[in-house]
């Protein structure tokens, strides 16, 4: 098996043709590894912007690739032949986050008509399983400079948001974390599921009736008596969340119940939060009522 690690840098855009903003790939980095991580084979172009010709301050202040660079670059498409033969059939691809698996998606769709990405046929995301393997959670994202220095990697001779350099820091990462049983559960095919995951925008439920919001995500039971609750006042839809006023008939305190419900790929997450309300108003008021 070989591993390849990708690394891209954009330029943002407005474009006519997509009425919009567009995220257009200016430079691919590549480094193919072999199974012990060694690293085979270097892949680096510069693409030729055709969306916006001229590079935004930001993206030249940021990667150091200026206009000139970029006017003597390649097409997406010449790239992107290029890069298919570099991955070759069957490579694992890794990028740190999906955001440039994404921005590739919509390059592919931009210039071909159809987000799929041809050599794409196993795919890891390496940001999400470096920081599981590190045990440092996934709900904030390491910066790949950041766990590099955190790792001591000698990152001076690279130089940082240079897609070729961030794929061979990238893969001295890759070399710390790699854990052969582990890696293979976290690698996923890439088909129809996939796509359609990586495309799905999370959503908040906005009506209380909602068939996906159950009976139970609904119900409370007191903090001080641990009576069901009952719930008092009707449900009030709030910018991300419901709200209900509950008084627990076995001891008489009341509380705010709050249930947040998110729509995502897999299912709905519930998140439930009680506050108490005599509490509040016992402070407000010094206790008299
Ligand atoms: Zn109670």
């Amino acid at each position: 098996m070989t591993y390849v690690i990708l690394d891209l840098e954009w330029n943002g855009a407005r474009s006519e043709k997509i009425g919009g903003y567009f995220n257009e790939i200016i430079e691919i980095g590549a480094v193919r590894l072999s199974e012990d991580g060694r690293i085979e084979d270097r892949f680096d172009a510069y693409i030729r912007p055709v969306v916006s010709r001229k590079l935004t301050r930001l993206v030249t202040n940021l990667t150091g690739i200026t206009d000139d660079q970029v006017k003597k670059g390649v097409s997406f498409g010449q790239a992107m032949e290029s890069l298919c033969r570099f991955v070759g059939e069957d490579a694992v691809v890794m990028t740190w986050s999906n955001t440039d698996l994404t921005v590739l998606m919509e390059n592919c769709r931009y210039f071909y008509g159809d987000e799929r990405i041809p050599f794409l046929s196993a795919y890891l995301d390496l940001q999400y399983y470096a920081q599981t393997r590190l045990g440092l959670g996934t709900a904030q994202q390491v910066a790949l400079s950041k766990l590099a220095e955190q790792l001591e990697l000698n990152s001076d001779e690279v130089e940082l948001h240079h897609a070729i350099d961030d794929s061979v820091l990238a893969a001295a990462i890759f070399r710390q974390v790699y854990e052969s049983s582990s890696f293979q559960k976290a690698v996923s095919p890439v088909n129809d599921e996939f796509y359609r995951r990586l495309t799905f925008k999370p959503t908040f439920i906005r009506e209380i009736d909602d068939p996906l919001i159950r009976r139970a995500d609904l119900r409370f039971s007191c903090e001080v008596c641990r009576h069901n609750l009952k719930r008092v006042g009707k449900w009030q839809c709030q910018h991300r969340f419901f709200t209900a006023v509950f008084r627990c008939a076995a001891c008489g305190t009341e509380y705010i119940g709050r249930v947040q419900a998110k729509r995502k790929f897999d299912g709905v997450e519930i998140k439930k939060r009680l506050i108490r309300k005599m509490a509040e108003k016992e402070q407000e008021t010094g206790g008299a009522t």
